[in-house]
């Protein structure tokens, strides 16, 4: 269970699968990744090893900016291909990757079903790109959509989330880990420091409530009200 990612001006997006590996060591059942390659979404994801996510990506040619990924551990629903994150809305409009447990997931994912949304896995995640699809529907942008559909979770969580048409990435945290990192024009998120620090040993440690939305332009970072916060800037001596 852990999250990465990343956005880097050059393109290429090693680091994501780099990151997951790195954090295997958290334990895992399986793995995926998903990128915004400027037309949509590329998704793989898949049961079992990285390794083989990693085959995957290869015969799948994703490329892309900006990507999420995820290496699980199954609380609600069994190790499957479909359980597997990123999940998607419908329209493929957004990917969310999440570690931790949503406790109030029944009864969100109950009003969605009623309100006519088909859920393609049986985890507690899957309620959170719903949730964003139909905050966009009602005219919110992606930063109003994204803080609107965590602000009806209950429960732990750290989620990292990337639209179909944005080069952007948001993330939040409460309960789970989320580490920032910041290189030369390029960002990292991750559970954990090992998952980026052949990259850069420049981090921010997120606090729960926080949000962060990066783009080519930097990093915008704000609490739960959408305040603008302060995180320090440390440098780690971790060994690559
Ligand atoms: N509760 C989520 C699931 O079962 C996330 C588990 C995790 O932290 O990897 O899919």
């Amino acid at each position: 269970c852990g999250i990465t990612a990343c956005l880097r001006a050059d393109g290429s997006l090693d680091p994501l699968l780099t990151g997951l590996k790195r954090l295997e060591y958290r334990g895992y059942d399986s793995a995926g990744i998903a990128l915004q390659n400027g037309h949509g979404i590329g998704l793989v994801k898949c049961a079992g090893e990285v390794e083989l996510l990693c085959e995957q990506v290869d015969e799948k040619r994703l490329r892309g900016t900006v990507g999420i990924g995820h290496t699980r551990w199954s609380t609600h629903g069994p190790p499957t291909d479909c359980n597997a994150h990123p999940h998607t809305d419908e329209r493929g409009t957004v990917a969310v990757v999440h570690n931790g447990i949503i406790d109030n997931y029944a009864a969100l994912k109950d009003g969605l079903q009623r309100r006519g949304h088909h859920f393609a896995s049986d985890t507690d995640t899957e309620v959170v790109p719903h949730l964003i699809e139909e905050e966009l529907d009602g005219g919110a942008s992606n930063v109003e959509a994204f803080r609107a559909a965590i602000a009806t979770l209950d429960g732990t969580y750290a989620i990292a989330a990337i639209f179909d048409e944005e080069q952007a990435i948001y993330a939040t945290r409460m309960g789970s880990p989320l580490v920032l990192g910041e290189g030369d024009d390029e960002w990292f998120l991750a559970s954990d420091v090992p998952a980026f620090v052949e990259y850069t040993d420049r981090v921010r440690y997120l606090h729960d409530g926080d949000f962060v939305r990066i783009t080519a332009g930097g990093v915008e970072l704000t609490d739960a009200d959408g305040y603008a916060v302060e995180r320090p800037l440390e440098t780690v001596d971790w060994d690559p």
